[in-house]
């Protein structure tokens, strides 16, 4: 049997929650997602008014079937953690059983299991301001939407993940190294992600035989990193000084995702990979 993997964070067709979806369909996976609630509805209509026909298409030219798109706000674990303006905003009131608990019931309910886990999201409200002035909600808010969504997330799905199983996310070299502009504590959450995937590694790994690493990638031109503000300095950067000096795309990133998933990586968890073009080696631009 094929596997199923549920892919959180995907709300168009230029991020990398896209680009591991693509991969992980390419290589046989059923593919389910999760996508914020204020962006559930453009992100459905525009699927099925086939806006992102042209991005479907897989190397075997065939298209990616996304069998079912779940409404997924991970900032809340249970309908009882929704505070009330949020639970009557328009855009949520729309949708329902959308916190993390009520999404894993509904996957267990449709499909029964997955086999892969993808957290493709953050969220730093405060991103833009530097570490100095973020405020305290700010910060925490970025480590809510950024870092613990993740351990939610596994927590409720690990029920209904299949052992063998493998669970994946994605971080950024400002965890461990200055980069000025990633601010609003995006930084810190990052720090957290990476030192958690160590943590759930060992605690997933031995409950219940399923891997957990995260892929340190490369600048991408997505709509969270544009609305960051630095992103084309970060890829003229990259391109000028990384090892291989080309434009990094999201499919490398997905192609790395899906062997992460993959049983040829059956060894490997706990790890951060870097697929950057190899920037993180770098101790100096030249
Ligand atoms: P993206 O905009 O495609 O993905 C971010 C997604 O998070 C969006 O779909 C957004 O709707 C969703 N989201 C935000 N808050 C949410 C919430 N509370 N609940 C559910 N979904 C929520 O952008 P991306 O850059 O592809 O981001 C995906 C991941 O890649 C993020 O973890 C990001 O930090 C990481 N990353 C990005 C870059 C880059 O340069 N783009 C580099 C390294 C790591």
């Amino acid at each position: 049997r094929g596997k199923r993997a549920f892919i959180a964070g995907i709300a168009d067709d230029n991020g990398y929650g896209w680009a591991i979806a693509k991969s992980l369909a390419a290589a046989g996976a059923e593919i389910l997602v999760g996508t914020w609630v204020p962006a559930l509805n453009i992100f459905e209509t525009s699927l099925r008014r086939g806006k992102f026909d042209e991005s479907r298409v897989l190397p075997d030219g065939s298209l990616m079937e996304i069998t079912k798109v779940y409404p997924l706000d991970a900032v809340y674990d249970c309908p009882e953690d929704v505070p009330e303006d949020v639970m009557s905003n328009k855009r949520y009131a729309g949708s329902s059983k959308w916190t993390v608990k009520e999404v894993a019931e509904s996957v267990k309910e449709d499909f029964g299991t997955i086999d892969i886990l993808v957290h493709s999201l953050a969220n730093g409200p405060e991103v833009s301001k530097p570490l100095l002035e973020t405020s305290r909600y700010g910060y925490l808010a970025a480590i809510s939407a950024s870092s613990y969504s993740y351990v939610s997330l596994l927590q409720h799905f690990i029920p209904i993940m299949n052992p063998g199983g493998a669970s994946i996310s994605l971080t950024y070299i400002a965890s461990e190294r200055i980069i000025p502009g990633y601010g609003g504590g995006m930084s810190s959450a990052k720090a957290a992600l990476e030192s958690d995937t160590k943590v759930l590694a060992f605690e997933a790994g031995r409950k219940h035989r399923v891997r957990v690493n995260t892929i340190s990638a490369g600048p991408l031109r997505s709509r969270a990193a544009k609305a960051i503000g630095f992103i084309d300095m970060m890829i003229d950067y990259s391109s000028e000084n990384a090892p291989l000096q080309k434009e990094l795309s999201a499919e490398e990133v997905g192609n790395a995702a899906a062997f992460l998933a993959s049983p040829l990586a059956s060894a490997i968890t706990g790890t951060v990979l870097y697929v950057d073009n190899g920037l993180n080696a770098m101790g100096v631009g030249v």
